[in-house]
């Protein structure tokens, strides 16, 4: 079969897409910065599949490096709470007429966003929480520490089953200046992340923190329309940190941190009070809110040295009821060589580099062939937070 046999162009919006005729009957059913995704059956296999098209994803070094660093990420990692890739491949022939990359991922059915709005009970809920730890530890196994999780970011099934959709922060991502017209969410982003300090993998227990008192008070705990404005928030609630903690900022951050009025802050009680939790008042459900309470106030503690591990998260009385040894302790996958998206290119550097990912992933499984294995692969993350208020 000639290859331009094997694609048809479907308008999907505003978009075309260019795909492989095995995946039909392509529905709309979200957009990020990078492109729109779509749902679609995959003829060759019955299953229902995610499909992103990143288009043009080497248009700047921003998009290209996340592109890049996502593509071989996905590929690297396989774990149950981590999306998985089924297939990936472009339409066109040569670098030169390269344009979009479509990634197939298996389908889930809504947003942590949708999840969020609804009334959870203890178990939905614990559960939800029990998976993003696994899928965090896995990811902190590889050397990648995320920074960035969100609900947006985050998909679940009917079944509560969840996944992960991305893998956060590049060591080197926010140095680019970028007009786009999505909005960045940093509501999640932890205290040293926006203060721009060093950091660990217990920072994003923070996002979980914040995804886990969202779903419980139905609301986002501290949007700030800016960094300052969402350190107003957090200190509002929490209270100003301690001696200890200031001494560790940067001396311009420290001293407009120092500045701030003082805030004592709230008690958990307080923050996140019964009337919040389950009404029905059985003994089974008050032991819950108060395990979930004294959860979320490990979690939220703005200086990281004294806020919980993942690992003490996994053992906690209201996530512990889910452990499983398989799914915490999954085999590491190789860890990512970082030097990678450290290394600055052109776009036209990068363009080739992409367009070299695809072609050894198509070539390596035979075009068109789909499976979740991801292909072996080796090299480690590590930190540095740039996007900050530095
Ligand atoms: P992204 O471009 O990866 O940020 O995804 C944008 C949105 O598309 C997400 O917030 C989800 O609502 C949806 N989405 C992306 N991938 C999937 C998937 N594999 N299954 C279901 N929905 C998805």
């Amino acid at each position: 079969m000639s290859r331009l046999s094997q694609f048809y162009t479907v308008e999907v919006g505003d978009t075309k897409f260019t795909i492989l005729k095995r995946y039909q009957n392509l529905k709309p059913i979200g957009s990020g910065a990078q492109g729109i995704v779509c749902a679609a059956v995959d003829t060759e296999t019955q299953q229902n599949v995610a499909i992103k098209k990143l288009s043009r994803p080497f248009q700047n070094v921003t998009h290209a490096k996340r592109a890049y660093r996502e593509f071989k990420l996905m590929k690297l990692v396989n774990h149950k709470n981590i999306i998985g890739l089924l297939n990936a491949f472009t339409p066109q022939r040569s670098l030169e007429d390269f344009q979009d990359v479509y990634l197939v991922m298996e389908l889930m059915d809504a947003n942590l966003c949708q999840v969020i709005q609804m009334d959870l009970d203890h178990e939905r809920m614990s559960y939800l929480l029990y998976q993003m730890l696994c899928g965090i530890k896995h990811l902190h196994s590889a050397g990648i520490i995320h920074r960035d999780l969100k609900p947006s970011n985050i998909v679940v099934k009917s079944d509560c089953t969840l996944k992960i959709l991305d893998f956060g922060l590049a060591r080197t991502a926010g140095t680019t200046f970028m007009m786009t017209p999505y909005v960045v969410t940093r509501y999640y982003r932890a205290p040293e992340v926006i203060l721009g300090m060093g950091y660990t993998e217990n920072v994003d227990i923070w996002s979980v923190g914040c995804i886990m008192g969202e779903m419980i008070r139905g609301g986002v705990l501290f949007p700030g329309t800016d960094h300052i404005d969402q350190w107003n928030k957090i200190i509002e609630q929490l209270g100003t940190p301690s001696q200890q903690f200031m001494m560790r900022l940067q001396p311009t951050v420290r001293n407009y941190v120092e500045n701030r009025p003082r805030f004592t802050g709230f008690p958990f009680d307080k923050l996140f009070p019964d009337v919040l939790f389950p009404s029905d008042s059985s003994e089974h459900n008050r032991l819950k809110a108060s395990q979930a309470r004294d959860l979320l106030s490990r979690m939220l503690v703005i200086d990281p040295e004294r806020r919980i591990s993942v690992d003490d998260a996994l053992l906690h009385p209201y996530i512990n009821v889910w452990y499983d040894e398989l799914e915490v302790n999954a085999p590491a996958p190789g860890p990512y060589d970082h030097s990678v998206d450290e290394r600055e290119h052109t776009v036209e550097q990068w363009k080739e580099l992409i367009y070299q990912e695809v072609m050894e992933y198509e070539s390596s499984r035979g075009r068109g062939a789909s499976s979740s294995q991801p292909s072996p692969a080796s090299n480690s993350i590590e930190p540095n937070g740039t996007d900050s208020m530095r």
